[in-house]
């Protein structure tokens, strides 16, 4: 299915989604940001302030990312941010498989949509929904090149999640310099491409 805008591909699938958190969210919370932007960035799922406002990362981790944003000039509106799934699970557990699942075509008729030069995975849920193997600790901050089939982008870069490394001064500091090599990194696609 082809899709005009953004708000007629959130209503849609917010509509045919079978996922079972849509009984217990507030709402459901729909990516948000820019369009066009070249960088996509996806995070696990919807937190309580998520939950209530019915946006992506506006939370602490959310702040966390705004920051690290603007150290590379960028802006919230200049990115997109999604999540996996995109109903709250309760109590902030992780998602269940059949959760992801269930909010997947969502999630790929979004990138799709949008055709980023990359896809920014925030944490090892969102890494591991397109790369099962690869471990968080040993991927951060690696550019990873992969033709998969249902998606058109074809560079990953995996990042600790800022909630994760709020707080964790190891790996806040590892983030950082990780965040760091976006604009290189993007360079570096765009003259491929
Ligand atoms: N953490 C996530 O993974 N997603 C949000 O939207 C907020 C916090």
């Amino acid at each position: 299915m082809t899709f005009s805008s953004l708000s007629e591909l959130h209503a849609h699938h917010n509509e045919l989604c079978t996922c079972p958190l849509k009984t217990t969210a507030t709402q459901p919370v729909f990516g948000d940001g820019n369009s066009k932007s070249d960088i996509v960035f996806i995070g696990e799922a919807p937190g309580k302030k998520e939950d209530s406002l019915g946006k992506p990362f506006v939370g602490a981790a959310g702040k966390f990312l705004a920051e690290m944003l603007a150290s590379i000039n960028l802006k919230r509106e200049d990115i997109y941010i999604t999540n996996i799934v995109k109903y709250r699970p309760p109590e902030n557990r992780d998602p269940e498989p059949d959760e992801k699942e269930a909010c997947a075509p969502w999630l790929i008729d979004e990138l799709n949509f949008i055709a980023p030069k990359v896809i920014v995975f925030l944490g090892r849920h969102s890494m591991n929904h397109f790369f099962p193997t690869e471990k968080i600790s040993e991927a951060h901050g690696k550019l990873l090149k992969k033709e998969i089939k249902s998606v058109h982008t074809q560079y990953f870069l995996p990042l600790y999640h800022p909630a994760a490394a709020l707080y964790n001064g190891g790996m806040r500091k590892t983030l950082l310099e990780d965040f760091a090599k976006i604009p290189a990194i993007l360079k570096k696609i765009n003259d491929k491409t």
